[in-house]
């Protein structure tokens, strides 16, 4: 993220609600976020009707593209079998060409989610995003604890602990109220470094456990003391792994 400008970063992120949008999966807060940013923006207004035709061509074609030899050793290698976590390198706008559209289109229909439930998952993704794009990343801005945990309290019916691990490099920064899945949910929301970590946290249900990727974004779900977390951040894999880890054994 070093060197980039706010209006880079935006734009880069409006390239996830774009793949996010023909692929349906955008709720109508992001899509109001990617409606109004495009109409400022020519680049992210000429990407979106690039990759909008992209799709219409290759959902509507009635025999597979030709794929080049790198496109199809790409597919081939995302369809081997899949490490725990896997991250596609992110385009930039600058790079983006027709070439690369066809690539990314078609990786993205071929994207597998290693959770068993899709839609949560992507509505989980969409939360992080949304929380970076909109104010609305903290609605109890706090470092300590004692004031992050009552806050939650009156609030929802249950009552999450809000661990902190400023020693081992995790600082909490507050929390929020969202609403995934139909219910509202406490968001935990912690940083390494520039990187925001978004914990969600409802009651679970049952043992859950997953991960999954998306666009450069982790998703961890884990279940402890009859709630169910599921940490999302841009965090590199193994740092989001070992922040997952001091929740799981401190949290
Ligand atoms: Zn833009």
């Amino acid at each position: 993220m070093t060197g980039t400008t706010p209006h880079e970063t935006a734009c880069a992120e409006m390239q996830l609600l774009i793949q996010a949008d023909l692929d349906g999966e955008l709720d109508a807060a992001a899509t109001a976020v990617l409606a109004a940013h495009v109409r400022d923006c020519p680049g992210c207004a000429g990407l979106q009707a690039d990759m909008t035709a992209l799709s219409r061509n290759l959902h509507g074609a009635l025999r597979p593209l030709p794929a080049p030899a790198r496109l199809r050793a790409a597919l081939e290698a995302r369809l081997a079998p899949a490490p725990v976590v896997r991250l596609r390198p992110r385009l930039t706008l600058p790079a983006f060409s027709f070439a690369a559209g066809a690539a990314l289109a078609a990786s993205l229909l071929l994207f597998i989610p290693f959770g068993t439930d899709r839609a949560l998952d992507a509505e989980l993704f969409n939360g992080h995003i949304r929380a970076l794009q909109a104010t609305h990343l903290l609605d109890v801005p706090s470092t300590d604890r004692h004031t992050v945990k009552p806050w939650f309290e009156g609030k929802l019916d249950f009552a999450p602990n809000v661990p902190d691990f400023a020693v081992d490099g995790f600082p909490l920064v507050g929390g929020r109220l969202d609403v995934i899945g139909g219910r509202s949910v406490a968001v935990l929301v912690y940083r390494r470094d520039k990187h925001p970590i978004n914990v969600f946290v409802w009651p679970a249900t049952g043992a859950e456990a997953t991960s999954a990727t998306r666009d450069g974004y982790t998703l961890r779900r884990w279940t402890r003391n009859g709630l169910v977390f599921s940490a999302v951040s841009d965090l590199d894999p193994a740092d989001l792994a070992a922040f997952v880890q001091l929740f799981e054994t401190r949290g």
